[in-house]
């Protein structure tokens, strides 16, 4: 078995090993290698203690934060690597850390104390690859097992929780049976992890290549951490655009939608607020009004909760807002839409409705995403002059307004607004002079009446 690891690492691992000290590289650059994807990044472990790894390397610029739990990071040629002394973990009292680190001499213990055994590979070009938990033959198999007795290993710490989920959606494997029995059986500690470290892994999660099969058999662990998530969970629509329950839909739409942050969570979140918004008319037929806007509104309950940051929260509910808005394919209607909510959101809009017509009746999917196109092509010629239709884009401004003789703020807001409101409806060319002239117009009028 060879690895190709990289020449600074086996640099670093030669410099240790001739100071007498045996080093590996290993956890999750030895896995990618195995599944043949590139590693992000390569950390080593090593029997020197920090001082000895310090003795050792210290010549290069090294950052010192990590010590406490053995971690030197070494800036070698421009690259950070983290070098961590082998170490067992102390008591775990909260479900979260270990209250202290105990450095060790082998190998073995320190892979022990990892979390998945596809996890707890090390390899160095001596010894080739050390797999003392099966980890070769889990990746060939396609499973997430923890190394050790799964309930130990999660009340341990609750956040490998989600990172079982998390590799799973990553690479498309599936949980070992004792693993997944566990999962859920623990699944309530994931309340005592900060709302930082799991909103880390739920992104992750969603943004997963294999996320569908992940979120659609997971639902009741994801309900741990957005409780919300759970009324959608085999909620019928009674609607002849559905053939989905809402979570299934909603697992269609992310998976659908492209990836990153923002557009993976508008996916998650968007119709968060249906069962809450549910009647049936006269005929049977389920329906959801108010929906998305409710259903931004607990977004941002839930992701204020999880502690994102404002940009995301922002632009993920007027996704949420808008979603569900089907506007005339007629350019006035475009320019207003754009005008409301700016071209960026314009585009990611687009881009969510496209994924939300997939995860509905297939019947109707051919027609929907036409409608959707024709609307990209009519925003494409309306901003192709890079109009956004608001009044920064308005071709002039308040202090033309008043070299025309008008002081007042409120009359200066009241005609820029009804100028752009022309524009918009495409009744005058937003270009200086037409807006100069139709300025006019409006002040003779209403000095002259
Ligand atoms: P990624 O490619 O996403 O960085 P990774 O496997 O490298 O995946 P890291 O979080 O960078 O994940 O952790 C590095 C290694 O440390 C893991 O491969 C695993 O061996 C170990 N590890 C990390 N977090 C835990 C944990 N919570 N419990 C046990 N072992 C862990
Ligand atoms: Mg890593």
């Amino acid at each position: 078995m060879k690895i190709a690891v990289p020449e600074n690492v086996n640099k670093m691992i030669d410099q240790l090993e001739a100071a007498g000290y045996c080093a590996y590289a290993v956890g999750g650059c030895i896995r990618d290698s195995l599944l043949g994807i590139t590693p992000h990044d390569w950390d080593i472990c090593t029997a020197a203690v920090p001082e000895k790894v310090l003795e050792v390397l210290g010549k290069y610029n090294v950052i010192e934060s990590g010590l406490k739990h053995g971690t030197v990071t070494v800036n070698y040629g421009g690259e950070l690597y983290e070098i961590t002394t082998f170490r067992t973990d102390g008591e775990y009292l909260d479900n979260r850390r270990p209250e202290s680190v105990t450095f060790v001499s082998s190998l073995k213990e320190d892979l022990e104390r990892r979390d998945f055994t596809v996890n707890a590979m090390a390899y160095n070009e001596a010894d080739g690859l050390c797999d003392y938990f099966g980890g070769k033959e889990d990746i060939k198999n396609k499973l997430i097992r923890c190394v050790g007795n799964p309930d130990k290993r999660f009340n341990e710490d609750a956040l490998r929780i989600l990172r079982a989920l998390r590799f799973a959606a990553r690479f498309g494997f599936e949980m070992e049976e004792k693993t997944a029995v566990s999962i859920r059986e623990n699944a309530h500690l994931l309340c005592n992890i900060s709302a930082e470290r799991i909103a880390s892994e739920l992104l992750q999660i969603i943004d997963g290549e294999y996320a569908e099969a992940i979120l659609l058999s997971y639902s009741d662990v994801l309900g741990v951490v957005i409780p919300e998530i759970l009324p959608m969970v085999g909620f019928n629509q009674r609607n002849p655009h559905h053939i989905y329950d809402v979570w299934e839909h909603t697992v269609k739409v992310i998976v659908n939608s492209p990836h990153g942050k923002m557009m993976r969570l508008a996916a998650l979140l968007h119709d968060i607020a249906k069962p809450e918004c549910f009647f049936t008319d006269e005929k049977g037929t389920g329906h959801f009004h108010g929906h998305p806007e409710l259903g931004a509104k607990m977004a941002e309950t839930i992701m204020r909760r999880l502690k994102l940051d404002n940009k995301t929260i922002e632009s993920v509910k007027v996704l949420i807002k808008y979603h569900d808005q089907r506007p005339q394919t007629k350019a006035k209607n475009v320019r207003r839409l754009v005008s409301k909510i700016g071209c960026v959101a314009f585009e990611n809009l687009m881009e969510l409705k496209r994924a939300d017509a997939k995860g509905q009746n297939p019947d109707k999917l051919a027609e929907k995403l036409a409608y959707i196109d024709r609307l990209g092509e009519i925003y494409t010629e309306v901003t192709s002059n890079g109009d956004e239709f608001n009044l920064k884009s308005l071709k002039i401004n308040g202090n033309d307004l008043i070299e025309n003789g008008i002081k007042e703020g409120k009359q200066i807001g009241k005609i820029l607004n009804q100028l752009l409101s022309e524009v918009i409806d495409g009744t005058l060319e937003n270009n200086r002079e037409k807006l100069l002239t139709k300025a006019h117009n409006i002040i003779d009028k209403q000095f002259n009446t």
